[in-house]
């Protein structure tokens, strides 16, 4: 078990750095490995094609996987959330969400925690732990596969991916680009950057890294609202990206890729659904190829801002603030609620209590910034009394 963990772990390894890793294995061979592992196999013995001394070999050297499903959570609504375990004891979330038409979009996380602090958000809540590796990334996809098959490991069920699960991408982005290697790599998983949406709090400097150096992804960016002053309490990370850097790192994306981005807006009633938040999201959008996908509250127990409990959006609360934006002609969607029942929706992932209560060491970690959690933000001055 000890001697595993420190065997290197193949599935995060993009084609050319397992070619690294394998030499002098000749480049078929090391495809023909790559592809294996995005097919889903548990073991070395499954690879056929190998010899059986080289499938040997492979299993005294390295390992398959890094990470192994805990629980395994279903709603009525078809969304479906595993609870992923790592070999540090640290537990993940992943789910895999599925519209009316069989469509169905693997909902991926970062890290393990989030140091970011965002008020509204069950992970921001939890204390930052670490980041993930690409083997920790791509396997959740690859767990979510399972999952979506049904034991049928060759069946490629999963069109979307998006890194909306546990974290902020762009604090991890040398591990996400590598597992997005292995997402795009036309000789595994064979999916287009299209396919896959990263979203950010707004981290201005890792949008433009992402503009200059790839990969070529869509973009989401989590505004939630643009009222500075607001922001600044809701998302902490406004302090440190202001809004202006942050719209024009949006802008210089744009300019690299061309694609429209999305502004995903989490509603909380009595908070951002004011005219202000409206004109201040006009003003933000100009300049902008963007659409609002507006997201209702998802209620997580217990977090509160101002020294109030947050709630979701009253109908009429809702129902005028979608007028004002029809209004102004901004366009919007609005995002279907999933996974409730079984916290498996926006801003409610968060399985990883179990470990932390294990391991008091790890609250207090040395290497990483300490978290601005949401507790310790509502105990702060109310600037904001609702509207
Ligand atoms: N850290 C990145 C990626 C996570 S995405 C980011 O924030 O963009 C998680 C999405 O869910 C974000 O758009 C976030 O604003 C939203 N969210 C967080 N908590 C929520 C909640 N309780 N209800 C609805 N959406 C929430
Ligand atoms: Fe982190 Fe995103 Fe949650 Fe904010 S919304 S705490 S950035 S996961």
């Amino acid at each position: 078990m000890i001697e595993a963990v420190f065997k290197p772990v193949l599935s995060g390894y993009p084609l050319s750095e397992l070619q690294e890793l394998l030499h002098p294995l000749p480049r078929f061979r090391v495809k023909q490995i790559f592809s294996w592992i995005s097919r889903g196999v548990r073991s070395f013995a499954e690879m056929t094609d190998l010899s059986q001394s080289l499938r040997a070999d492979l299993g005294e050297r390295f390992s398959l996987y890094a990470s192994e499903v805990a629980a395994r959570l279903k709603d009525p609504d078809g969304t479906e959330k595993l609870q992923i375990s790592l070999r540090d004891g640290c537990l993940i979330e992943a789910v895999l969400l599925t519209d009316g038409e069989e469509r169905r979009t693997a909902c991926l996380s970062t890290q393990a925690g989030c140091p970011q602090g965002c008020v509204f958000c069950k992970t921001g809540a939890l204390p930052f732990r670490r980041n993930l590796d690409s083997a920790e990334i791509v396997e959740q996809f690859l767990h979510l596969r399972g999952a979506a098959a049904d034991g049928d490991a060759d069946a490629n069920t999963i069109s979307n991916i998006v890194i909306m699960g546990m974290g902020e991408p762009m604090l991890n982005l040398a591990e996400l680009r590598r597992a997005v290697s292995v997402f795009t790599a036309s000789e595994g998983f064979g999916l287009s950057g299209r396919r896959i949406t990263v979203s950010t709090s707004g981290i201005a400097a890792g949008i433009r890294d992402l503009a200059d150096n790839g990969p070529r992804v869509r973009l989401a960016l989590s505004l939630t609202t643009a009222d500075t002053a607001l922001r600044e309490h809701l998302m902490p990370v406004t302090k440190s990206n202001p809004l202006p850097e942050v719209k024009a790192a949006l802008q210089h994306y744009q300019q690299c890729e061309g694609r429209r981005i999305t502004l995903e807006m989490v509603l909380l009633g009595g908070l951002n659904t004011r005219r202000e938040d409206v004109d201040a999201l006009q003003a933000f959008i100009r300049g902008l190829d963007a659409v609002i996908n507006l997201i209702p509250w998802n209620p997580v127990e217990g977090m509160s801002f101002a020294g109030r409990p947050l709630r979701e959006p009253e109908p009429g609360e809702l129902a005028a603030f979608m007028a004002e934006l029809e209004q102004r002609g901004i366009a919007f969607t609005r995002r279907y609620r999933k996974g409730r029942t079984i916290g498996g929706a926006c801003g409610q992932l968060g399985g990883m209590r179990e470990p932390y209560s294990l391991t008091t060491r790890d609250r207090v970690s040395t290497s990483t910034p300490s978290p601005v959690t949401s507790t310790s933000f509502s105990r702060r001055q109310p600037p904001w009394t609702g509207s």
